[in-house]
This record gives C-alpha cells, sequence and structure tokens, in this order.
C-alpha cells in the first residue's frame, strides 16, 4: 500500500507560540507531502512496494541500486515527519514538561539528569545545533531499553543501520526526533536554531515518547 500523509494530530496553529501556523503548514503540507510522493513514486513496482516505511527504512539494501537515494531520501523523510508529528502537542494538551515511569529513569542512568547541568536536555539540544546544515536529533532506544542521544544527516535515521552504518547514528530505536532542517523553523526564527531548540521542549509530548519507549525496549 502506497504512504498517504498523516493527519496532523492538532491543528497547524496549535504549537503557537513556540511553531508558527505557517510553518506547521508548509511543513505539513509541502514537504511531507512531497517526501511520501516521491517515495510512493519510487517504490512502484519494487518488491517493498507495500511495505511501511520503518519497513522500508530497516530494508534500504534490497532497494534497486538506482532508486536507493530517493527511496533513503523520501522513505526515509516520511518515517522521520510522521515521528515528528507524533511527539509534539500543544502545552494545552500535554505538551512540554518532564518525561515520567521508566523513560525518566533510562534518562537519568544514561544522563544523570533530565534536566541538570550537562543532563539529558542539555546533551541533546548539542546534538541538534551541532549537526551542520540539515538533519535530525534522535533519542534513541537499544536492546535492553538504554537510551542514548546521536544525530544524522537529511533524511537519514537511525533504522537505517544495516545499510548506511554511521550515518545512521547509533541505529537504535527512536523515540524522539527533533527536525533541525531550516524549513523547519527559517520563518519565525531565521537563523536561529538554539532558540528553536530552546521553544520546542514546550511542545513534546512527553506521554507519547514513554509510550514509545515501553514499546522499543
Ligand atoms: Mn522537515
Amino acid at each position: 500500500m502506497a504512504f498517504v500523509l498523516p493527519s496532523l494530530p492538532y491543528a497547524f496553529n496549535a504549537l503557537e507560540p513556540h511553531i508558527d501556523a505557517r510553518t506547521m503548514e508548509i511543513h505539513h503540507g509541502k514537504h511531507h507531502q512531497a517526501y511520501v510522493n516521491n517515495a510512493n513514486n519510487a517504490l512502484a513496482g519494487t518488491a517493498l512496494a507495500a511495505a511501511d516505511a520503518a519497513t522500508v527504512c530497516r530494508s534500504l539494501r534490497d532497494v534497486p541500486a538506482d532508486k536507493m537515494t530517493v527511496v533513503r531520501n523520501n522513505a526515509g523523510g516520511h518515517w522521520n515527519h510522521s515521528l515528528f508529528w507524533e511527539v509534539m502537542a500543544p502545552p494545552s494538551a500535554g505538551g512540554g514538561g518532564r518525561p515520567g515511569g521508566a523513560l525518566l529513569a533510562a534518562i537519568e542512568q544514561a544522563f544523570g539528569s533530565f534536566d541538570g547541568a550537562g543532563g539529558f536536555k542539555e546533551k541533546f539540544a548539542a546534538a541538534a545545533a551541532g549537526r551542520f546544515g540539515s538533519g535530525w536529533a534522535w533519542l534513541c532506544v537499544q536492546p535492553g531499553g538504554k537510551v542514548e542521544i546521536c544525530s544524522t544527516a537529511n533524511q537519514d535515521n537511525p533504522l537505517m543501520k544495516n545499510a548506511i552504518g554511521d550515518a545512521a547514528g547509533c541505529g537504535g530505536a527512536p523515540i524522539l526526533g527533533l527536525d533541525v532542517w531550516e524549513h523547519a523553523y527559517y520563518l519565525h526564527y531565521q537563523n536561529r536554531r538554539p532558540d528553536y531548540v530552546s521553544a520546542w521542549w514546550n511542545v513534546v509530548n512527553w506521554g507519547k515518547v514513554g509510550e514509545l519507549y515501553a514499546k522499543a525496549k
């Protein structure tokens, strides 16, 4: 079955003032739609035409060589953005704050603290700020439940590890992704990526990330 653009789970303006409505409208309706269309066109007629996006990302080595790059970029783009919309929520609907339960324990074990000096938020923001050019910062789960931060370029993601090696970052199961392409923030923040990252913490849906952690570990 061909990929379909998922509906946003909130209104375009629901994440304001942290992410503006116009950015969300273009990001979801134009950028994400283009990844869906381009991936569908490239995968049509291949053995992966009916696979879900995660399977395609994990199976890039099975994509015909002449379509590998376009599938990497666009099936990757589709999977990454589908996660991105899900792990955000308006502050009025649970966005922001802190994780709890097993996820908080895993974060504290891996990084010392959630939001203390040198802790998780600082390290994740540094991964986002330090990604040169376009890409993503990720929080991933390794087998056994250990969490790890990494970043990838373009629309690469950790699911692609067996096909693209170190370009896939840590290779764990991503449970939180932050888009640091300029299209994600430039209208409102221009070149101030760190300001976008600081504001983004206000809309992270930790309830959803906790669910993904429970499933992934
Ligand atoms: Mn994007």
